[in-house]
């Protein structure tokens, strides 16, 4: 085993309000990283400057963070970074402002940080001190070492590094009860689709698969709940797919995510797919790929969460409905290249090559003509 997950995580209820004097000793003046609306209407803005008030914190805002976050827009946090003198960040909002959070601890410390650096990991300064306040039950970047940036030429990427865990992080639920419907769901499934990808990884160990089942344990009977009619998740469930969602975190921390993850990617970029929708097309393909490349591994999974890959395919297709996606064959070919040398898929169960991506994109997206 090769476990290293350095968080220190607070979790409970106002648990950031009373985590004033742990904030404080990351500084005397904080950026606030976040998007326009998620921060300000789960009530986590508010909790978070009042805690930096009461413990002698002084603290700016950087809003600007949009979903899919680009590294521009992380190379600006950093420039109002360092204008703010800031001594740490803070990522508050879903995983877009977190990822971008830890991103721009980094440029805050490097002005001379460029997208070829960045990705290539030869950093010569570590990123400024980390605090994360989760906003949404789905990404656990809260506990994660990953940053997934927007490139300049449209491509998300995912950025690992541990300079990028966060020092501490603050996981209330509660800030997750404003989440509406369609975010709902997608981030769930994604929060699924961590902990089922990092089960089912050639790199899971006897840690990242307890925490990957535990996970899938507290968020199984959430799909089931939310896959009802009407919608009204009480504050037990949005409880469970919080703690689910770290959970998974902590998985793909260890393990990193298979396929379905790094062929979202490209759902997203091409066409505007939410990344837990994006990621969940391709479950299905990875299940039925387990039946055949680690049949007895998938049986164990199953029999422990008594469901089945019929079942789990069934709450995808209900929970995260695709837009309509057209392909051409150039097009498909033209992307393949991607997940030729791909840690994602190579770490897929059994053998899982660019052509194999190929005839699942054909199977489920190729028109003629399109
Ligand atoms: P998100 O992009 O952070 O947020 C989705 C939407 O929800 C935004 O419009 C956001 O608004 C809004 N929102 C957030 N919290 C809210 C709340 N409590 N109430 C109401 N609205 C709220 O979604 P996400 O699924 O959490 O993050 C997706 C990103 O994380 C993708 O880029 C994905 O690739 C990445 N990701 C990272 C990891 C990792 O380990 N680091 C793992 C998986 C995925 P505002 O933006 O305006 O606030
Ligand atoms: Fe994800």
């Amino acid at each position: 085993m090769n476990v290293h997950v350095p968080v220190r995580l607070f979790t409970g209820r106002d648990c950031v309000r009373s985590g004033g004097a742990e904030l404080r000793s990351l500084g005397r003046k904080a950026l606030i990283v976040t998007g326009k609306t998620g921060a300000k209407r789960s009530g986590a803005l508010a909790d978070v400057t009042a805690a930096l008030e009461g413990s002698g914190v002084g603290y700016a805002v950087f809003d600007a963070v949009g979903e899919n976050p680009t590294v521009e827009c992380c190379r600006r946090g950093g420039a109002a970074a360092r204008e703010a003198a800031a001594e740490f960040v803070i990522g508050v909002g879903g995983g877009s402002a977190l990822d971008a959070a830890k991103v721009v601890a980094l440029m805050a410390a490097d002005a001379a940080m460029d997208e070829s650096k960045l990705y290539s990991g030869a950093w010569e300064f570590p990123p400024k001190p980390i605090a994360l306040v989760g906003t949404t039950a789905g990404t656990g970047s809260e506990v994660t070492n990953v940053s997934v940036l927007t490139d300049s030429m449209g491509r998300k990427h995912s950025v690992h590094a541990d300079g990028l865990y966060a020092s501490l992080s603050f996981g209330d639920a509660k800030y997750t009860f404003s989440l509406p419907e369609r975010i709902t769901k997608n981030t769930a499934v994604d929060a699924f689709s961590h902990c089922l990808e990092s089960y089912l990884s050639k790199k899971a160990d006897g840690v990242s698969r307890t925490d990957a089942l535990e996970g899938m344990q507290l968020l199984l009977p959430g799909l089931r709940r939310l896959a009802e009619d009407p919608f009204r998740p009480d504050e037990a469930l949005r409880e469970s797919l919080y703690t689910g969602s770290l959970l998974g975190g902590l998985a793909i921390s260890i393990t990193g995510t298979t396929f379905p993850h790094n062929v979202g990617y490209y759902l997203t970029e091409r066409f505007a797919v939410p990344h837990g929708a994006a990621c969940a097309a391709f479950l299905p393909a990875l299940l039925r790929h387990c039946e055949k490349a680690a049949p007895a591994l998938l049986r164990e999974l199953t029999g422990q969460l008594q469901t089945s890959a019929e079942e789990l395919t069934i709450l995808f297709e209900v929970l995260t409905p695709l837009p309509e996606i057209a392909m051409t064959e150039a097009e498909i070919r033209a992307a393949l290249p991607r997940w030729e040398k791909n840690g994602s898929v190579r770490n897929s169960p059994g053998t899982v090559t660019a052509e194999m991506i190929g005839t699942i994109l054909r199977e489920r997206f190729l028109r003629e003509g399109a």
